[in-house]
């Protein structure tokens, strides 16, 4: 099964191997039968800020399904499997009347590939209601509290092959009906700002220091509707490209390349991407 049915971008070619575990017993017989025969392990989400090569990954990719993906709601918070889409568990846990987790409805991914980037939107990330996780890697299984994974803007200290199972969230009370108002109004500032419809995968580059944001950079550099083969940078937000004809990962990465270039040369500005790779893509220096 090609990786493009597994990204929003819709880019990438085969898995050498894809399994999806639904309990840790079998991830981590899963994980051990990769390390015995030497494979480079990549887990995936639901492939919301990934980019696979064309030519496929060399591998085991995870993606966890079943009891990895369960969402239970507790009186303070919730215990969430890393596979879970971040979507359902800002339903129910606003359902329940925790507050705290609006942000999350705005961000297309798991609980897992949230924590490995800190996602967050509206001024909140994940490591403002994250408590511990649980970890599973080749060598078992273990759980780290929130302040030994070094969250910061987009980073973890997560390493490739180190899969989040579990995560403990700790929520605030709150009226239903207000999270629900908090949510629409998060979604509709959305789709005032982004393109939706759109096949992306987020921001492409993260914001550099200082007044401006990539997007408005990347904007002042003439970008949007920039296209090559199948992909552009969208008309919208600069910050965002998209696969609008069957494009390949090369069109996007040359995209990127070009919006590096131009951002460096007439900004003086060096843009870290925020989308994560899989299998060999090289995005040179700018
Ligand atoms: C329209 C759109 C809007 C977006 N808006 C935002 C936003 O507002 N804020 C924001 O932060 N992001 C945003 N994103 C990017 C993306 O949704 C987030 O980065 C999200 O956290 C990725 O989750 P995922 O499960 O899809 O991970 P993937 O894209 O599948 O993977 C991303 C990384 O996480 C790792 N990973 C995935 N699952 C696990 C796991 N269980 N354990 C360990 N590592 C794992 C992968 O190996 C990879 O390195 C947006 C994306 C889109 C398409």
């Amino acid at each position: 099964m090609p990786l493009s049915r597994y990204t929003t971008i819709g880019t990438g070619g085969l898995a050498q191997y894809l399994a999806e575990p639904t309990e840790e017993s079998a991830l981590l017989a899963m994980l051990s039968w990769a390390e015995e025969r030497d494979l480079t392990i990549a887990v995936i989400g639901l492939g919301s800020n990934l980019l696979p090569a064309d030519a496929g990954f060399a591998g085991l990719v995870l993606r966890l399904d079943g009891a990895l993906a369960a969402i239970d709601v507790t009186d303070a918070g919730a215990t969430v499997g890393g596979g879970a889409a971040l979507a359902a568990v800002v339903r129910k846990v606003g359902d329940a009347g925790l507050a705290g987790f609006e942000f999350a409805c705005a961000i297309p991914g798991t609980i897992g590939g949230a924590v490995r980037m800190n996602a967050g939107a509206y001024g909140r990330e994940l490591k403002d209601t994250l408590v511990s996780v649980t970890i599973c890697s080749a060598t078992g299984s273990r759980r780290a509290r929130v302040d030994e994974l070094e969250l910061t803007y987009r980073h973890s200290n997560l390493r490739p092959g180190e899969i989040v199972t579990q995560a403990e969230l700790a929520l605030a009370p709150g009226d239903p009906a207000a999270i629900k108002a908090l949510v629409r109004d998060y979604q509709d500032r959305r789709s005032a700002a982004q393109p939706r419809k759109a096949r992306t995968f987020g921001s492409v580059f993260k914001n550099p220091p200082g007044e401006q944001t990539s997007g408005q950079i990347l904007e002042a550099c003439g970008l949007k509707g920039y296209t090559v083969g199948g992909a552009r940078i969208s008309e919208k937000h600069a910050n965002f490209i998209e696969n609008f004809a069957e494009a390949t990962s090369a069109d996007v990465v040359a995209l990127m390349i070009e919006a590096r270039r131009r951002a460096r040369e007439q900004f003086g500005v060096e843009l870290e991407h925020e989308v994560q790779t899989l299998g060999e893509i090289v995005i040179p220096p700018a």
